[in-house]
């Protein structure tokens, strides 16, 4: 896998360049799998045998990334402490047979990715980011980066009552890219990544906004960015890692999964075993046994990352009045008694006690009782691997729109924050 030129996972700023390095899952891990290679982490191959040296690695499957260090005094059954975060957003992604043939307008055929706010991805100048799989088995990153595409919406002038129109899934989402209405969008992306159009034998091939993400407000207070849910999280528990000293009996671990928009069922998603297996070959490859593994699970505690829903000042009567979420407050305890989340009293203390250490203020989410609460890995991991977890994020506004907002302020506060859960006093 090539990694990117070694990134700064500092600053608000930092998260803008993070973000922009990252239009897919797969690019996530790359973005990520550069900065834990620069710090001196090592990649493991799944396919070969476990690294029996005590060491900082990693491993990539897919667009799902888990890294870990193993120290040189580790007992096999020692616990471990998790933080989890998901590499996938809602898009538009191409579809197999790629091309609309429409006289003098080439058009690409896309649907949703997930729940995408689909109004917000209309006159939005996108490009197109993913991989190829080629004839002779191998794998190529592709990330254009400039406008290629775009989503025009219906002129007010030609809707039936001025309102607009709601985008329907189906027709009105296909993205023009050329006048040549012979060309191949697949054939020119495939050229525009340096391979032979015939060696593309698979693509997931996905559209991202090309505005640059940056600091807004008065002060530069907010970070508008697309995809913040959940690269926000990606980029906070990548920096907490590589910050946090390791504790003697605790191995820390981070985790990113793909497809959590889409329910987390896949080889690599959080209802995988990708999670279970790496912990138990890290217990085997330090001379432990099952018994041991199950120690060690049994000792663990996951915090589950990912973003949370600030009050939006327009729409205070949407959030729950009591539980009201400030952006730039500090992370957020998510909490649902219907296990939408699945933070239980064990594992907020343990995330209010990290909070603490960090020295940054907590949040306490709480959806209404009469909206359906959205759902996120904690529950699905928790399941998986009888870890207790607690699920977290930072607050953001416009979840799910092509481009949202966050606090600039909240960055480090979350990212402090799961460097004290990984590394506890
Ligand atoms: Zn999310």
């Amino acid at each position: 896998m090539p990694y990117r030129e070694c990134m700064v996972l500092a600053s608000a700023a930092d998260l803008c360049s993070f973000v922009d390095h990252s239009p897919t899952p797969f690019h996530v891990c790359a973005t990520v799998a550069s900065a834990l290679v620069e710090a001196g982490y090592r990649a493991v191959d799944e396919r070969e045998p476990w690294p029996r040296d005590p060491g900082s690695y990693f491993v990539v499957r897919g667009g799902s990334l888990v890294a870990w260090t193993a120290a040189a005094g580790d007992r096999p059954s020692d616990g471990f402490r998790v933080v989890g975060g998901h590499t996938d957003s809602p898009n538009l992604r191409v579809k197999a047979h790629a091309d609309i043939t429409y006289p003098g307008l080439g058009v690409v055929a896309l649907e949703p990715y997930g729940g995408a706010w689909l109004n917000s991805w209309l006159d939005r100048d996108l490009g197109i980011a993913g991989r190829l799989a080629l004839r002779d088995g191998s794998e190529v990153l592709v990330h254009v980066e400039e406008p290629v595409l775009r989503v025009p919406q219906l002129a007010i002038h030609l809707s039936e009552d001025r309102k607009g129109v709601s985008p329907d899934p189906q027709r009105h989402l296909n993205g023009i890219w050329t006048t040549d209405d012979g060309a191949s969008f697949v054939d020119w992306v495939a050229e525009r990544a340096g391979v032979r159009a015939s060696e593309v034998l698979g693509f997931e091939l996905m559209t991202h906004d090309t505005e640059p993400s940056r600091l807004v407000g008065a002060r530069g207070e907010f970070v508008a960015a697309p995809r913040l849910d959940n690269q926000g999280t990606c980029f906070a528990g990548t920096r907490a890692l590589l910050a946090a000293p390791v504790v003697p009996g605790i191995r820390p671990v981070l985790v990113l999964f793909d497809h959590e928009e889409v329910g987390s069922t896949s080889e690599r998603g959080a209802q995988s075993d990708l999670l279970a297996t790496v912990l138990e070959r890290i217990v085997v490859a330090q001379g432990g046994d099952r018994d041991d593994y199950h120690r060690a699970i049994a000792s663990s505690l996951c915090a589950s990352g990912d973003m949370a829903h600030a009050t939006h000042p327009s729409h205070a009567e949407r959030h729950e009045p009591r539980h009201r979420i400030a952006v730039n407050g500090g992370p957020v305890l998510k909490i649902n008694q219907n296990l939408r989340y699945a933070t239980d009293a064990e594992g907020s203390a343990a995330f209010a006690r990290a909070c603490e250490q960090a020295g940054v203020p907590l949040q306490r989410y709480v959806h209404r009782a009469d909206l359906p609460c959205g759902s996120t890995i904690g529950p699905l991991s928790a399941a998986r691997t009888g870890i207790t977890t607690v699920d977290v994020g930072a607050p953001q506004l416009a979840m799910h729109s092509a481009r949202e907002t966050m606090g600039a302020d909240d960055v480090d506060l979350y990212a402090r924050a799961l460097a004290a859960f990984l590394a506890p006093a």
